[in-house]
């Protein structure tokens, strides 16, 4: 599997999976722009991967997104894959912010934000004759939150977003087929990150999180950033429209 001579921008890069997939794509020899909301989290992973463009945006604002793929372009000479790993979860934002606002903002992070990058790069795909986007879902895009976990109260924006993360793969996919654009959504299981951490790190919980995955424990980034650079690469040529379970067994059951 390689990645060489391939263009990638990868937003949430500064964190999770965002980060390790860019970090996996560099050493499978992609040239990559890591694009995050966090300015300092990029330049601290522009510290030990120089060769990374870096560029700062919001994906729920549409002039950015187009600004961020117009820097890739500027600076790598075309764009082949965009992964869209920029996301959110109710349960880290603030106190102040209320119920109907966690409810906006993660459907805007999530759902609007993988639209406006996908918008945003499309064109220069078809330009190139082809590309590869891959849209972070999550075992919740398939199945309802667990009863056993805080935030289980049904009103929980995030299943949600992330339900509509895989159908937007899968309409995209089926649209741009015939333009060789292959787009392809990955759903983890509960992954170590800065996104589970209020999770994680509650032992009761993570106990109850562990015995939830058939594996009998969470994922790595890097579990999930090897998946991104085999569906990014020529060897899934065939796979369009899919949602790729990284998950441990969770949703086998
Ligand atoms: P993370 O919190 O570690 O990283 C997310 C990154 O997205 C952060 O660097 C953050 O600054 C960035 N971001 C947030 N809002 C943004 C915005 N508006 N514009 C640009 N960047 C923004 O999270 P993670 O666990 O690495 O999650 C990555 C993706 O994987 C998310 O879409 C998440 O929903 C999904 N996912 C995560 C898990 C998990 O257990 N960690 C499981 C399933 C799916």
């Amino acid at each position: 599997m390689t990645l060489k001579d391939k263009v990638a921008i990868i937003t949430g890069a500064g964190s999770g999976i965002g980060r390790a997939t860019a970090i996996k794509f560099v050493e499978e020899g992609a040239q990559v722009t890591a694009a995050d909301i966090n300015a300092a989290a990029l330049e601290d992973l522009a510290k030990n991967y120089p060769e990374m463009e870096i560029v700062t945006g919001d994906v729920t604002n549409q002039s950015d997104t187009v600004r961020m793929v117009t820097q890739t372009i500027a600076c790598f000479g075309r764009l082949d894959i965009l992964v869209n790993s920029a996301g959110i979860s109710a349960r880290n934002l603030g106190p102040e912010v209320n119920f109907e606002e966690r409810w906006d903002a993660v459907i805007e992070v999530n759902v609007k934000g993988t639209m406006l990058m996908s918008h945003a790069t499309v064109d220069s795909m078809k330009s190139n004759g082809g590309g590869c986007i891959i849209n972070l879902g999550s075992i919740m895009s398939l199945v309802g939150y667990p009863t056993t976990l805080p935030f289980s109260d049904g009103f929980n924006p995030y299943p949600t977003s992330k339900g509509a993360v895989v159908q937007f793969t899968r309409d995209m996919a089926v649209r741009l087929a015939s333009e060789s654009i292959r787009v392809n959504a990955i759903c983890p299981g509960f992954v170590y990150t800065a996104l589970t951490e209020k999770v994680t790190e509650i032992p009761e919980v993570h106990e109850t999180l562990c015995k939830l995955h058939p594996m009998g424990r969470l994922g790595e980034p890097a579990e999930v950033a090897n998946i991104a650079a085999f569906l990014a690469s020529d060897e899934a040529s065939f796979v369009t429209g899919a949602a790729w379970t990284v998950d441990g067994g969770y949703t086998a059951q």
